[in-house]
């Protein structure tokens, strides 16, 4: 989606608070031609109904008939279009999936790729939940791209080795991974290096950033001046966040309609009234008494025949 105006980063808001903001009106442009859309939605579901089990499909990958269909408007001013499991509660209130991280964002935002986004902001970790472990190969022997020869020789893992990745939700709402020891546990708290360490590392950046004033970016010099400041804890208390450059708010929303059109219904039958019931039940026994007398007379023939 093409930026229009200069882009902040959205303003992280509650889902309750985006709920009530968000407003439901008129916007401009037009919806995508409704064919398009359910060609798109069918050929996408049968794709995911491949790896998930029939029985789930009415949860994870439903029908396109109880899809509803929404325009949307972000912060960023772009409109936009998304479908719903039924057509309450609005888009405002939905939990979206970040598709490039594959997280589910903070109700109400959806992610809005721009050229011009500001670059990932650090935010403080408010919480840590899963933990995985991920095992990894020795590092190749040539140095990559991003270092030299002498740099690599010292960091590089000439064995194989193992990180655990943590969940953590940020201060800004969004959820990332973080990589720590294996050993680490949050009750461990962050390590820090003792006093001496830190002022030598201290001495050694402010030499770096006096020779070299375009060494880090400002916002790299703050964190750094940030974890130095707190004698360098180890996991950091802040991480960089990729999901807030691209997150916006949904500020408005437009009804689109169902994906599949809903066929008039049929009024329902009308409920009988009790006279109606009166006679059909006086009709029945009517029957009934007439079959019970066709019953006697068969039994009544049966025996005559018997008996002659
Ligand atoms: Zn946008
Ligand atoms: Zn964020």
């Amino acid at each position: 989606m093409a930026g229009r105006s200069p882009n902040p980063v959205s303003q992280t808001l509650s889902g309750e608070d985006n709920s009530r903001r968000a407003v439901e009106r008129r916007l401009p442009g037009r919806a995508r031609p409704a064919h398009d859309v359910l060609r798109e939605y069918n050929e996408f579901n049968a794709k995911r109904r491949q790896r998930i089990p029939s029985i789930l499909w009415i949860f994870v990958a439903p029908d396109p008939d109880g899809c509803y269909r929404w325009r949307v408007q972000l912060d960023c001013d772009c409109v936009t279009e998304v479908l719903t499991g039924g057509d309450d509660p609005p888009p405002s209130d939905h939990h979206w999936l970040d598709p490039v991280h594959q997280q589910r964002l903070p109700t109400g935002q959806l992610s809005c790729k721009h050229d011009d986004s500001p670059p990932a902001p650090y935010r403080q970790i408010t919480e840590r939940s899963d933990r995985r472990e991920v095992s990894f190969p020795a590092d190749p022997i040539e140095p990559p791209d991003w270092t030299d020869a002498d740099t690599w020789a010292v960091v590089r893992r000439d064995k194989p080795h193992s990180k655990a990745f943590w969940t953590v939700a940020l201060a800004c709402g969004h959820v990332t991974e973080v990589p720590t020891d294996l050993t680490w546990k949050p009750t461990d708290g962050p390590r820090r290096v003792g006093p001496e360490r830190q002022r030598k590392m201290t001495t050694e950046f402010e030499a770096f950033w006096a020779t070299q004033p375009d060494g880090q970016s400002k916002q790299e010099q703050e964190h750094t001046r940030r974890m130095l400041a707190d004698g360098w804890p180890m996991p950091r208390p802040e991480q960089l966040c990729y999901r807030c450059p691209d997150a916006r708010l949904i500020v408005a929303y437009q009804r689109v309609g169902w994906l599949v059109p809903r066929k008039t219904l049929s009024t329902p039958p009308k409920q009988p009234s009790r006279a109606a019931l009166q006679r059909r039940l006086e009709r029945t026994q009517a029957e009934a008494d007439r079959l019970r007398q066709q019953l006697a007379q068969l039994d009544t023939d049966k025996h005559a025949n018997a008996a002659g």
